[in-house]
């Protein structure tokens, strides 16, 4: 497949996007940006200070009056340019995404469909939010219009550097608010792309902005008094101190973490289907999905699905069908997580650890890995791993396997296995999560279903994506009219 190459100029270092145009950061610190498939270096990121955020926050302030004055319809027809320069330049932008995060190719195209998915879903954003209106009594009316909330702010992780920007800037646009992403900082590249082209789709000058850079950057876009809204997608440690300084400030914020996804397995399940679902969930994006399985709970006897599972899992071969993750430390405390689980007393079925590529030996691999006899309370089967890893526990019934499944902290998604409808119903009441599959390994909702977990993934009252964010993203604004006085006085007279 031809991946076609980027115009973005990978400069010794990346500058800032601010009032439509590349702006050096004044940082003095910077960072590498590294290909994970074969560890070198490809750009250099600096690390913004709150000089360069606050230019960038004034600048989106500036322009948020006349953003947000043009009438919606007129704002939508710059997401659908956007829209279809993104379909133009889908595989320009896959290969980008190759390149900074290490995921294969396919894998960088769906992720790239997934962004155009949720900036068609905002084409509708004038239908979705025409108002409300009602004569509540003789002669008065009432009505709701939905106002941008104003400056908003997006940080976003290193495993999905199209998607997750593209979570939040379809939809915060369109709705009136003007923005500043802060992309992650080992991926910083795709955002740069996405930045022209919504310039390219005649978005005017400083309704997007970006401010690269990593701690510092991020707080000072929490305590910013310009700031109004921020949505923060990352780990839940990050997760939570973020949320709690944004709000701190009065900030409205919506801030998604980490998760530990139970994929609960029973013996009447479909043994292909769920094999071959259950590995695809736990490797692809090489595991470094929040949506991934990285948990199994085998509910009684399922050895023939573990043992189909182990085939299909050692068909999922590094550097061909299996992205790198994203950098040394991260394949080090994957093998770690490995290793003790292992010298805890499970047993590795199919082992990657030492994973190698003939002619990407620099890069950061760690094959499909299959343990199983985890016990709830060792470490692998309590903490996020983020790579092609699955622990398998044996529970005796439902019940138990809920109980595993319940004690986790977090709840972005859970999956239940089975050809029962009954048993199936049962899980999807009883599991903690946002997210529930039915033979379905990585439940993701497909727009215009929302996104988002419970519990320890997600802090905040909305949903990130679909008809929740539009709650998030605007401030209704009631309305009581009376125009001529009434013969008949009541209350509201
Ligand atoms: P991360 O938390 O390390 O970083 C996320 C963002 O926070 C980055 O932009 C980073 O620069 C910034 N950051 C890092 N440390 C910070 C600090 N101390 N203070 C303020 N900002 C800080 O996450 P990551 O490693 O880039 O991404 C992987 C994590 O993201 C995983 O836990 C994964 O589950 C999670 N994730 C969750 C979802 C979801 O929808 N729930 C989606 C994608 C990824």
């Amino acid at each position: 497949m031809d991946v076609g190459t980027s115009p973005i100029k990978k400069a010794t270092l990346l500058s800032n996007f601010i009032n439509g145009k590349s702006r050096a950061s004044i940082a003095r610190e910077t960072l590498s940006v590294t290909n994970p498939s074969i560890g070198a270096e490809i750009a250099t990121v600096p690390l913004s200070t709150s000089q360069d955020v606050d230019e960038a926050v004034r600048t989106a302030r500036a322009a948020f009056p006349a953003w947000s004055a043009m009438p919606i319809k007129e704002r939508s027809q710059v997401n659908f340019r956007y829209k279809t320069l993104m379909e133009q330049h889908a595989q320009e932008l896959a290969a980008l995404v190759q390149e900074e995060n290490g995921k294969i190719l396919s894998e960088a195209m769906a992720e790239v469909e997934k962004s155009i998915e949720v900036t068609e879903f905002a084409c509708s954003m004038p239908q979705l939010v025409a108002g409300e209106i009602l004569e509540v009594s003789r002669g008065v009316e009432c009505r709701i219009d939905r106002h941008p909330v104003g400056v908003v702010v997006s940080i976003s992780p290193f495993n999905f550097p199209t998607m997750v920007p593209n979570w939040t800037i379809p939809n915060a646009l369109v709705l009136g608010n003007t923005m500043i992403l802060k992309p992650s900082e080992q991926v910083p590249l795709s955002s740069m792309r996405i930045a022209e082209l919504l310039k390219e789709a005649g978005l005017p000058d400083g309704v997007f902005n970006i401010v690269h850079g990593s701690q510092a950057a991020v707080e000072a876009l929490c305590d910013h008094p310009g700031v109004d809204a921020l949505t923060f997608v990352g780990s839940t440690r990050v997760a939570k101190i973020v949320y709690q300084r944004a709000t701190s400030h009065g900030k409205r914020a919506l801030c998604l973490g980490g998760a530990k996804n139970h994929l609960i397995v029973l013996p009447d399940a479909h043994e292909d289907m769920a094999a071959s679902n259950i590995a695809a969930s736990m490797s692809g994006c090489a595991g470094q999905r929040c949506m991934a399985a990285s948990a199994m709970v085998a509910v009684g006897q399922v050895d023939h699905i573990i043992k189909k599972l182990c085939d299909e899992a050692k068909k999922i071969i590094p550097g061909k069908n299996l992205g790198a993750v994203i950098s040394r430390q991260a394949k080090e405390r994957i093998e770690r997580y490995i290793t003790e689980a292992e010298n805890d007393g499970a047993k590795v079925l199919v082992d990657g650890r030492g994973a190698v590529v003939p002619g990407k030996e620099g890069g950061f691999f760690v094959g499909p890995t299959v343990i199983d006899f985890v016990r709830p309370e060792m470490k692998i089967a309590q903490e996020e791993v983020f790579g092609p890893v699955l622990a398998i526990m044996r529970a005796q019934n439902v019940d138990e396997a809920l109980k595993i499944e319940n004690n986790s902290p977090y709840g972005n998604a859970a999956s239940v296995f089975t050809q029962s409808g009954g048993a199936a119903r049962y899980v999807i009441e009883r599991a903690h999560a946002g997210m529930i599959g039915v033979n379905i390994g990585v439940p993701v909702p497909r727009e215009p279903f929302s996104f988002g977990g419970w519990n320890e993934s997600k802090f905040g009252a909305c949903d990130i994506t679909g008809k929740s964010s539009i709650e998030f993203f605007t401030k209704p604004k009631k309305t009581t009219i009376k125009w001529n006085p009434e013969s008949r006085v009541n209350w509201m007279s």
